[in-house]
Parts: structure tokens; sequence; C-alpha cells
């Protein structure tokens, strides 16, 4: 791709203030001890400057090691938040809650920032009724589908201090940690 490609044309004539850089966070693997404590719920006023900050840097963070989902506990911090989406679209969830679920559940390959290169096989319901504040301020009541109702299931269960790992058995966990030995392998050969 070519400079001009990458350029935001708006910036450049002005018409646009840049966004703001900001540095992304560390992400903990399984270790971390803040990732099997539950997170109270946040009682102040919201969003304050600090949230909005914390936000943008876990986007940029969720982007930067291309995850799906980012929870704020992962990062070592202990704010009930976390953001889920794209490249495309990106939302952050303070405060989120499950307000129904589907009695349809469908079982899919799911993966972690904190468990690298490591995939499990849950079963989560097919969509969820979900409540949340957004960074804007906004209390939003909306349903997800699909691989959305998973991620926002995921991180739910980060901010409660439930690893994903804590859904399947022992035969599941070794099996998965062959593949993610293999897989690791792989991406160092690629690498040399
Ligand atoms: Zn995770």
């Amino acid at each position: 791709m070519s400079d001009i490609l990458t350029i935001d044309t708006a910036v450049a004539a002005g018409l646009k203030k840049p966004e703001p850089q900001v540095d992304p966070l560390q992400v903990f693997d399984d270790r971390h001890p803040m990732l099997s404590v539950p997170i109270p719920e946040f009682t102040g006023s919201l969003p304050n400057s600090s949230m909005t900050h914390l936000v943008k840097r876990m986007k940029m963070t969720m982007k930067l090691y291309s995850g799906l989902g980012l929870a704020s506990n992962q990062c070592g911090i202990k704010e009930r938040v976390f953001v889920i989406g794209t490249d495309q679209f990106q939302m952050a969830c303070i405060n989120p809650k499950v307000l129904a679920v589907s009695d349809e559940i469908v079982k899919e390959n799911e993966g972690c920032l904190s468990f690298p290169a490591f995939f499990l096989s849950l079963p989560r319901p097919k969509w969820v009724d979900v409540e949340f504040t957004d960074e804007n301020g906004e209390t939003k009541q909306t349903r997800l589908d699909g691989l959305t109702a998973r991620c926002f299931l995921h991180e739910l269960d980060h901010l409660n201090g439930v690893k994903f790992t804590s859904y399947v058995g022992a035969v599941a966990m070794q099996q998965a940690k062959r593949k993610q030995e293999k897989l690791i392998k792989k991406i160092v050969r690629r690498k040399k």
C-alpha cells in the first residue's frame, strides 16, 4: 500500500483533529491473580475522563493483539468494563449485565488473549439480551447474537473472575494444550 492511502485526508486538510495517541496496556497471562477475582460493580458517575482514557487504551490493545474482546482485569485493572469487537466495529461495555439468554446453545471454538494460541470448544447461548453503559455514558439494552454474544459472555465471565477453562474437564484441557504446543511450534518456525 502506498503511503498516501494510509494518511487520513480529513486530518491532513485540517478538517479534523488527529486522534490522540494512547499507549497500549500490558495483557497478563492466565497466572495473574486478578483473573480469578470478581470485580465489584462501579457505582460512581460514568464515564469519567479516566474511564474514557482506559476504554481508548483497551480498544487499541485489543486491536494490537487482534483480539475480539478484552476485560480490564486482563490488564491488571480493577474496573467493571470490557471492550469487544473487530477492526471495523468496537464497543465498550461498562457495568455489563445479562438480562436473558436463548434456550438454544451453540458450541464453537473460543480463544482468549490471556491464553495465547489456546482454544477450547465451548457451549454458549446463541443470543443474549444485555444491558451496559457505553463510553459516552449512554445505557443501552440490546440483543447480541452469535459471535458477539459469545464475546460478551466470555468478557463478562472475566469481570466475574471466571476463566473459560473452568467450563471444561481435564481431558479437553489436555487435548487443547497439545494443540497449543503444536500451534506455538508452528508460529516459532514461521518466524525463523
Ligand atoms: Zn479472555
